[in-house]
């Protein structure tokens, strides 16, 4: 049986009466998404199914997360399908509340939670609200949720890295769950805001995924390491690329998110590109280490 609830009262209420099973308390798998699901969340969904007994998905469409000029207003919804979705995988909870519900009819919300340092480059520069509206969010989605695991996907590499802090500095008691990015076959990373691609653009959008790979072959295979040199190479390629503006191409120190000048060995790096194909605007990104 699988419950949709609306307000924050009946979501807690619902989880209390699954969390609590005599003396014991069961695991709580959350996974929070903005909803249009594909299989990219649903592996997040698997992923906290196997791993807890309850599962709670949300679906909400954070509008303290865009900026004025984003795609709030047109951003992709189908709640039906959602649905059918987290049923098909055995979610227990789905909480789907209104902005009303999280924010009040007026925005009487006047806290928010910022960060510092890791929201400095990558999308964080580009999009200067942005991780502290999906820091609010989420901690206020955790202190309703309270789940022992919240599982996140690394398409999404600078907002994990940043909740992992948020976590820690706040002492919330639960565990960030990266999970692996999923690729349509011929690589590009799956997101709802594909939906907005027409046939020629999903094509042109290959164009993110293929540098990465290429830079990473660069690196791990012809062991090239000036980082600069390699982005300065590849922000050449793209800019002759037709229909596509480069938003940020950077290799980046893991654990900082910070520009790096050059590639060390035994040092995990993270190679992470945003850029407008047409109007929609798209991020993928490649973990790499080098070994000696
Ligand atoms: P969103 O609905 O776009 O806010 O995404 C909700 C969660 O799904 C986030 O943790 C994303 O990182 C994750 N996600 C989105 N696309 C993918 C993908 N292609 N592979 C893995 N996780 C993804």
């Amino acid at each position: 049986m699988m419950y949709v609830v609306e307000k924050i009262s009946d979501c807690k209420a619902t989880l209390a009466a699954l969390r609590h099973d005599g003396d014991t308390n069961k695991r709580v798998g959350f996974v929070p998404t903005m909803g249009y699901l594909h299989a990219g969340h649903a592996s997040l969904i698997e992923r906290a199914r196997a791993q807890n007994e309850v599962v709670v998905v949300s679906i909400f469409v954070n509008p303290l997360q865009f900026g004025p000029n984003e795609d709030l207003d047109k951003y992709p919804r189908d709640l039906q399908s959602d649905l059918a979705l987290c049923e098909r995988l055995g979610v227990d909870i789905v909480f789907t509340p209104t902005v009303a519900t999280m924010y009040g009819q007026e925005p009487t919300v006047l806290t928010r939670v910022h960060v510092d340092r890791l929201g400095e480059h990558l999308c964080g520069a580009s999009r200067p609200i942005h991780f502290d509206g999906v820091c609010t969010v989420c901690a206020k989605l955790f202190a309703i949720v309270s789940p022992n695991y919240a599982y996140f996907g690394k398409k999404d590499a600078q907002q994990w890295r940043i909740l992992r802090q948020m976590v820690q500095d706040l002492s919330f008691d639960l565990e960030i769950v990266p999970c692996p990015i999923i690729r349509e076959e011929d690589g590009l990373a799956l997101s709802s805001r594909n939906a907005y691609l027409s046939p020629k653009e999903r094509h042109t959008a290959l164009i993110l995924h293929d540098t990465l790979v290429s830079l990473e072959q660069k690196v791990l295979v012809h062991r090239e390491f000036d980082a600069s040199r390699l982005i300065a190479q590849a922000v050449e390629q793209i800019d002759r690329a037709p229909g596509v503006r480069l938003d940020y191409l950077s290799i980046v120190d893991d654990r900082t998110l910070s520009p790096i000048d050059r590639i060390e060995p035994e040092k995990d790096v993270l190679i992470a590109i945003a850029a407008y194909v047409g109007t929609t605007r798209l991020i993928d990104n490649v973990e790499i280490r080098v070994e000696r």
